[in-house]
């Protein structure tokens, strides 16, 4: 495949070279993600290869890769029976792991040295994943780092495989630079970059390797402290180790390559008739991902926002397609709403009614409290007498902030007997997302006339104030239909409408 093939002239519009290199060979450099699905098994990863070296006849470039898709699910559930003390159930997923990599290594990698070299490296970080869940065993409780050690293992696997692969087909100037990015001590679990450091190692680790044309093929997902203790950088996380390393490389662009055509105007899996979003500004994209797209991590613009790099979604098994390009602004389109999302795993916490009236501080108190329990607060809304508040937070910490409220007005309420301080566990959020949104009337009421048309009540309604969101509460049975609803009602399928010239005054 030629690299002119998917790669237009619109590349070469953006950015400085990088900055890095010595002026004669200041080459544009290009950071390229694969997902999950993109290096699922070894005909995605024959694609991923084919990608790579398109692009690497145009430009330098750097690749991320996830672990394989499912990997990192089941390396957790291996950690979580050695924790529950199953040794029999923890090895037979990491031999089942083990084989899956052997299997998709062999069907890649034909020549016997190459072979044997990456065999050697899957039975090395097998046996490591074996010790550690023997420790987690022993200890019959895995710490945070424990468990990071483990799941980070996917991307250990997946970048040799991918690099191999790309060795095989195109010559020796590949290498597996397994970088991590650089994060404070202590800070497992979802841990977050230190950039001065990570830009640092990058300067020592991958970029003579650019300036040599080699292709680094890094682990996405990964961190460490500066003395090497591992640490991943929460789940989904390859996006936003995607765009720290952009970021750190002075990288011209960061592609993002997944199993969608781009940005869509809702999630695939929940809606039919959805349509590619060619344009997406870095707050729209921020937004949807907040709101639970899972198309990138709720952090991948954030390392971007000094720097303006470009971002795109492009799509492995169709790379001739243009895929979304995400860029600091975009120009308005007049439609209002360019995408739906939702998030299905939330919780509706109310604390409210006439026994709160005379309570002091309530809306202080309320979010000290869910601040204390580390609960994020996804959305929330007060009524205008202040007694009633409503907090939606995700299922996985409804029921500690619950309970962590009910003590913190435990005493203001003893004489009361009506509960005050209720849990809804089964409700979504749905939200409207679109920069331009406020200048453009009616689409509440059109939303609100279409869903009650349906049958679809809303619970409860929240406008950021950013004028990018509108979110509001269903309950969950209710969250396909509203999106299904919404998105036909605001014809978010439709051909894209053409940019509206600017307005004059
Ligand atoms: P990867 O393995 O490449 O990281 P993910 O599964 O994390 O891919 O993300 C891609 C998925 O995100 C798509 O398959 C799609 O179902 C989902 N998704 C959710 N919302 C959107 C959206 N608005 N546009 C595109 N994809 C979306
Ligand atoms: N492999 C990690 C996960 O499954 C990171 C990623 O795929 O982005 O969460
Ligand atoms: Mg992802």
């Amino acid at each position: 495949m030629r690299a002119s093939e998917f790669y237009s002239e619109r590349f070469h519009e953006h950015r400085p070279v990088h900055t890095h290199l010595p002026r004669k060979a200041r080459t544009p450099l290009r950071i390229l993600k694969f997902g999950g699905t993109s290096v699922g098994d070894a005909s995605s990863i024959e694609k991923v290869v084919a990608i790579i070296r398109a692009a690497a006849q145009e430009s330098h470039v750097a690749v991320v890769v996830s672990a394989m898709s499912g990997v990192t699910n089941k390396l957790i559930e291996a950690a979580t029976h050695s924790e529950a003390g199953d040794y029999k159930l923890a090895s037979t997923i990491l031999e089942e792991l083990r084989k899956q990599h052997e299997a998709v290594a062999s069907a890649l990698i034909h020549s016997a040295m190459a072979r044997n070299c990456i065999d050697r490296k899957i039975q090395q970080l097998f046996q490591e994943a074996d010790a550690l869940c023997q420790d987690t065993i022993l200890l019959r409780e895995s710490t945070l780092r424990a468990r990071d050690s483990i799941s980070s293992l996917g991307e250990r696997l997946s970048a040799p495989l991918v690099a191999a692969a790309l060795a095989a087909r195109g010559g020796a100037r590949q290498s597996v630079a397994p970088l991590e990015i650089v994060v404070p001590a202590s800070c497992p679990g979802a841990a977050e970059p230190v950039m001065a450091r990570t830009r640092e190692r990058c300067n020592a680790d991958v970029h003579p390797l650019l300036r040599q044309g080699i292709v680094p093929v890094l682990t996405g997902f990964i961190g460490a402290t500066a003395d090497g203790v591992v640490t991943t950088l929460g789940r989904n996380g390859s996006d936003y180790s995607a765009t720290i390393l952009g970021s750190a490389l002075d990288a011209d662009e960061v592609i993002i390559w997944s199993d969608v055509d781009g940005v869509l105007t809702v999630d695939p899996r929940l809606v039919s008739g959805v349509r590619r979003i060619p344009e997406i500004s870095y707050r729209e994209a921020a937004e949807l991902a907040y709101f639970g797209a899972k198309v990138l991590h709720p952090k991948t613009l954030r390392p971007l926002i000094q720097s303006g790099i470009p971002i795109w979604i492009r799509n492995t098994f169709a790379p001739e397609r243009p895929g979304t390009k995400i860029t600091p602004t975009v120009s308005p389109n007049g439609g209002g709403v360019k995408a739906l999302t939702a998030i299905a795993d939330a919780a509706l916490i109310t604390v409210g009614g006439p026994g709160m009236l005379g309570v002091p501080d309530v809306l202080g108190r309320t979010f000290k409290t869910t601040a204390a329990v580390q609960a994020n607060v996804l959305l929330s809304s007060q009524s205008s007498s202040q007694n009633d508040i409503c907090l939606v937070v995700s299922s996985a910490v409804a029921e500690r902030t619950v309970e962590a409220l009910r003590r913190e007005f435990a005493q203001d309420l003893v004489h009361e007997k009506a509960e005050h301080i209720t849990l809804d566990p089964n409700v979504a959020i749905v939200a409207l997302v679109g920069e331009n949104m406020r200048g453009v009337s009616g689409i509440l009421a059109r939303t609100f006339g279409a869903l009650d048309r349906d049958n679809l009540n809303i619970i409860a309604i929240a406008q950021g104030s950013s004028g990018c969101s509108i979110s509001f509460v269903v309950a969950r049975k209710d969250m396909k239909a509203t999106l299904t609803t919404t998105h036909q009602e605001l014809q978010l399928g439709a051909p894209y409408p053409q940019a509206l010239p600017a307005a004059s005054d």
